[in-house]
């Protein structure tokens, strides 16, 4: 079998052994509805309410009942969007950024059709919100705003002061939600301390299985349901859970809390030789993103005058998994919208890879890269035009 070096754990993890173990019960004997009224069916319902006092820990959510299971970090923003966006009485403003993952983008979108005012709040070249455009834009506005900001990015790892985003949309009575889909997991999270109102967070992120999230809502929040039919979820999202997958996350938010400091430590060091060897070892190649500033696993960047397309599958044939821009999106060959909006010359966007690591990488999995990248750059350049420059 070829070699295989995974480095898009943004894109999805593993599941992590132990979140199998725990799900398989789910699958084999325990498999009843949780809202039987049976004792087969209750005991069920007791294991989901412990994953959700795992998820609620993880996060530091004052009560297990403030966090709703959904299918995925998609549906976690469609559902704290377009569910708060619908309980807002006279006022129609959406604030959000224009580094958002499509999750959020699309939802707004939809909801400027349908009468919102949307507005998208630029980034800086390290991408960072404007906080100044943040303050501008709450302080011409007397009614309260809904707004969702990202707690990191997917693309570059870039960590947002959501502590202060809390604190300046609370003085005028918002709402504040934020996707943490990229930090749940590798970034302390405390939801008491940093007062957001709603939080999104996707299982195939942290080591749980795809198909599978959570959105935390501070109680109180007034929220339209999206999905209408049963009264799962103390009836704000109908549709019977999906157990073993609500199981695995539940282990996966424990096996992240347990291990964070030492996953960020592993991570860390080996984000920053793979870094730095390829800084020092491939020509015109650039990081992206405030470095000082961002998710342990991830570094993104840009090669001079090469297309990021091409890098990519010829990485991959020698077996080594990255991603150009959000994979989840990489079906299409638009530029990043994210290094787009951080003003990176288009020569740059096009040339960006993001590499991120995650538990289960290793120091071979480094030297590996660091071993066949710099010859596929040199091969790539002189194939490139622009070297006779
Ligand atoms: N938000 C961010 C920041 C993401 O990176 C992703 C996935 O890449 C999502 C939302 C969507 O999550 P899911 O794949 O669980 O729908």
């Amino acid at each position: 079998m070829q070699k295989m070096v995974y480095l898009d754990n943004n894109a999805t993890t593993a599941v992590a052994p132990e979140v199998v173990e725990a799900m398989l019960p789910f699958f084999e004997t325990d498999w009843g509805n949780p809202s039987s009224l049976h004792t087969f069916g209750s005991r069920t319902k007791r294991h989901m309410d412990h994953a959700r006092e795992q998820v609620a820990t993880l996060i530091g959510a004052a009560d297990p009942s403030e966090i709703i299971f959904t299918s995925c970090g998609t549906e976690s923003n469609n559902m704290a969007i377009r569910g708060a966006a619908g309980a807002m009485r006279r006022q129609r403003h959406i604030v959000t950024s224009q580094v958002e993952h499509s999750a959020v983008l699309e939802p707004c979108n939809l909801l400027e059709t349908n009468g919102y005012r949307v507005t998208r709040i630029p980034v800086d070249s390290l991408g960072h919100l404007d906080m100044d455009a943040l303050k501008d834009v709450l302080a011409e506005d007397n009614d309260p705003v809904l707004a969702s900001l990202m707690w990191a990015n997917n693309e570059t790892g870039v960590v947002s002061p959501v502590a202060e985003f809390a604190e300046l949309i609370h003085a005028k009575d918002g709402l504040l939600h934020t996707d943490a889909v990229q930090a749940a997991g590798k970034l302390p999270i405390n939801v008491q301390e940093v007062p957001v109102d709603m939080l999104s967070i996707s299982g195939h992120k942290l080591y749980a299985p795809k198909g599978i999230g959570a959105l935390y809502v501070r109680r109180g929040t007034r929220m339209d349901r999206l999905m209408l039919g049963g009264h799962q979820e103390r009836a704000r999202r109908a549709g019977t859970e999906n157990v073993p997958y609500i199981v695995g996350l539940g282990k996966a938010c424990e096996l992240a809390m347990q291990g964070m400091e030492k996953d960020t430590t592993h991570e860390v060091r080996l984000r920053d030789r793979l870094e730095n060897g390829i800084l020092g070892s491939c020509k015109g190649a650039v990081v992206n993103g405030d470095p000082e500033c961002r998710t342990p696993n991830t570094t993104n960047i840009s090669f001079e005058h090469l297309e990021g397309e091409a890098l990519l599958l010829m990485l991959d044939d020698v077996g080594i998994c990255t991603s150009t821009g959000a994979a989840c999106e990489s079906g299409s060959v638009e530029a990043s919208h994210v290094l787009k909006a951080m003003n990176v010359p288009r020569d740059r966007v096009n040339g960006s890879i993001r590499f991120s690591l995650g538990r289960y990488s290793t120091d071979k999995d480094v030297d590996y890269v660091l071993e066949q990248l710099p010859r596929i750059v040199d091969r790539l350049r002189e194939l490139s035009p622009r070297i006779k420059d």
